[in-house]
């Protein structure tokens, strides 16, 4: 095996860059951070180009939506990073910090409430870039799905959101028939013809809004479109289930704001080395779901934000 030449600290240094040791060389593999798994064919092409001058030529994908050149050498790591630059790419990633956005396709998806690469840009720019130098007990994940078939797992990551479209019912316009084509329709059985009149499950729908402009009288023309969100899963050496909040938010606006609630309630309850989950588990939901439903937390912003916190976090990747 070759000799290691690569001190700690800077290994250290360039891990926070978003370089990750190549095991047993003087290597790295550079995680290029592309928003919400969304590039350019250009974007796509510098990676390459940049894998083959700096790199050993390999790109793989990891599983939430960066992209790692592998086998950077330590003293290619600035030329490499000027290089993507100006493809308007940059490395990072790491660290117990709220980490890249993981997105489904929602946008282009037929199945899609809602416009997933937007809203997951959005994330990325207010919580990715905008908290990059805010420091959390652990790492912080999210998520964003475009409906309620969770193709992105957003109940195991610290916060998810998912599209919904929920619908409009006029219970005047039913006609109660013998064959609901809403009903035929519902895939988890929650509309159903009851007593003469189209009855909706509230427990059961999910808000997929497949009904919506499937009933021939126009009993279900239209829907509103919202956001569901889970908070406090996790999937790793320990998983949680994220539980959901019980507001169902219909503005982006609204999304965001409690996405940043819980970062800045992460940020001052959580203990060092704990997951948003085990906060969760300590503080009991019903305390941490009112706090992130209130806007008290967000007064204490700038404060949170200043206090010196996790100077050591416990994330190791
Ligand atoms: S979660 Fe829904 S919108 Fe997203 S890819 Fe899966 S089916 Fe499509
Ligand atoms: S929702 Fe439409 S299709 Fe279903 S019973 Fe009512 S009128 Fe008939
Ligand atoms: S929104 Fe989806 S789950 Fe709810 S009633 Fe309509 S089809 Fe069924």
């Amino acid at each position: 095996m070759a000799t290691l030449t690569i001190s700690k600290e800077d290994e250290k240094r360039v891990k926070a860059l978003g370089f990750l040791s190549n095991k047993g060389t003087d290597n790295f593999s550079g995680r290029v951070i592309t928003v919400n798994g969304k590039l350019t064919a250009e974007q796509h092409v510098a990676i390459g180009e940049a894998a083959k001058k700096f790199g050993n030529g390999n790109v793989v994908y990891t599983t939430r939506l960066t992209v790692e050149v592998q086998g950077i050498p330590y003293e290619k790591i600035d030329e490499f990073r000027a290089y993507i630059e100006k493809a308007g790419l940059a490395t990072g990633g790491t660290g117990s910090k709220v980490r890249p956005v993981v997105s489904c396709k929602g946008t282009t998806c037929q199945y899609g409430r809602i416009d997933t690469f937007d809203l997951s840009e959005k994330v990325h720019k207010a919580f990715y870039e905008g908290y990059r130098q805010v420091k959390l007990p652990h790492k912080f994940k999210i998520a964003v799905g475009g409906c309620p078939n969770n193709c992105v797992k957003p109940e195991l990551n610290d916060v998810g959101i998912v599209g919904q479209l929920i619908p409009n019912f006029d219970e005047d316009a039913c006609n109660g028939c013998k064959k609901c084509s809403v009903a035929k329709i519902c895939p988890v059985d929650a509309a159903k013809v009851v007593d003469g009149i189209l009855e909706i499950d509230k427990d059961l729908c999910n808000n997929c809004g497949r009904c919506v402009d499937n009933c021939h009288f126009d009993a279900i023309v239209d829907g509103t479109t919202g956001y569901k969100v889970y908070i406090g899963g996790r999937w790793g050496k320990k998983t949680a289930q994220g539980k959901t909040l019980s507001k169902i938010f219909t503005s982006e606006e609204e999304v965001l704001k409690v996405v940043e609630k819980v970062i800045l309630l992460y940020r001052e309850k959580g203990k060092t080395g704990e997951r948003l989950a085990q906060t969760i588990e300590r503080l009991g939901f019903e305390q941490v779901e009112a706090e992130v439903l209130s806007d008290d937390i967000l007064g204490r912003k700038q404060e949170i934000l200043d206090a010196k916190l996790h100077e050591t976090g416990g994330a190791t990747c």
